[in-house]
């Protein structure tokens, strides 16, 4: 199989049915990352999924529609304040896991009784949604654990010749992943942070919990238990404090003959560069560094043997978000530490 990488021409969107419709996996630019898409009511075409990222069978997928699609046949019910909410926030960035109708193949949610529903803004996804016009199920269109895709050429590099095709939107520039938001209960509670952030939702709906998970206990959002998102070189992780210990291991490794690179936000990356150390800028705001995140990471892996990640000092806005993503690509507080 050859991968063709097409825009979301009409050329590129009939193409991408077909394939769709013959139960093929078809990946897609979305506002936050890459999608690796199939018809969600096909039970072969979901395992599929799973069988191409080699992702484990208990992390679920999400279900994306175009934003005139009704879901009142995928959920049992939609509670009043997820009606506010998808006022507020949809086509956008915001997962919402309602309980499911079980209408669509149970791979999707690997056996759980609810659903995760995304809207995405992103014009080329939702082209190729509305041309479809089915429940495309969903996740990130990377190899389970590596680094999410912002670019086409990522998941090419991914899935190259493994996929028809890739639906090239351009760069992500959300960057990160859409928050995901359980809507079973009373109150919304944020299962994974992300673009629309929990005081975002709550300003709409008075009230917004962020869940943690109790030792022991299975994950609510199953995909938060693993190491994730991991750059293919090593890596080492330090605050701003211990600044003077990551130069003293960044110089060994120069020492051993390696190419050890720094990431940091811009103005540390900055001055460092300013003494000859190789640095991989992630931005100075909150929103700069989910958009240049896995693109860096992604670069990095390329270049560096080791990468060694200083710890931002930015605060609020979706750095609950960006921190999570990067803690787990370094491998910091996840069960497989
Ligand atoms: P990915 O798009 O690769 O980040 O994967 C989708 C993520 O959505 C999963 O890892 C879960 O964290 C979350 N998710 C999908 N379906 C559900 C669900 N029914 N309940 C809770 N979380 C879900
Ligand atoms: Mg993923």
């Amino acid at each position: 199989m050859r991968t063709e990488i097409l825009g979301a021409s009409r050329e590129g969107t009939e193409r991408a049915k077909e394939y769709i419709l013959e139960g093929g996996v078809v990946a897609f630019h979305t506002e936050t990352v890459y999608g690796l898409g199939a018809n969600a009511f096909n039970d072969d075409a979901v395992q599929k999924i799973f069988a191409l990222k080699g992702r484990p069978a208990d992390n679920p997928l999400i279900a994306h529609v175009h934003r005139d699609y009704d879901i009142s046949s995928l959920v049992d019910y939609v509670p009043d304040y997820a009606v506010l909410l998808r006022k507020a926030f949809l086509p956008g960035p915001l997962t919402m896991v309602y309980p499911s109708s079980g209408k669509v193949s149970k791979f999707v949610s690997c056996g759980l009784n609810t659903l995760a529903i995304r809207v995405p803004s992103s014009v080329t996804a939702q082209k190729f949604l509305k041309t479809v016009n089915l429940p495309i199920a969903a996740p990130s269109a990377n190899r389970s654990k590596h680094v999410s895709p912002v670019t086409a050429m990522h998941v090419y590099d991914d899935f190259k010749n493994e996929i028809p095709l890739i639906l090239d939107g351009g760069s992500c520039e959300g960057g990160i992943e859409s928050t995901v938001l359980d809507c079973t209960g009373d109150d919304p509670v944020v299962l994974r942070e992300g673009l629309v952030t929990q005081e975002m939702i709550a300003s709409v709906t008075g009230r917004c919990f962020v869940y943690e998970k109790k030792a022991g206990e299975r994950p609510k959002s199953p995909g938060m238990a693993y190491k994730h998102y991991a750059p293919q070189c090593a890596t080492a992780y330090f605050s701003i404090e211990e600044l003077e210990r990551a130069l003293g291991k960044y110089r060994e490794e120069k020492e051993r003959g390696g190419r050890p690179f720094f990431l940091a936000e811009s103005g540390i990356a900055n001055e460092l560069s300013k003494k000859s150390i190789n640095v991989f800028p992630l931005g100075d705001t909150d929103e700069e560094m989910a958009q240049n995140l896995y693109a860096q990471l992604r670069r990095a892996e390329k270049q560096a043997s080791l990468l060694i990640c200083l710890e931002p000092t930015v605060c609020g806005g979706v750095m609950a978000g960006v921190m999570n993503r990067l803690k787990r690509a370094f491998g910091i507080g996840t069960e497989e530490d």
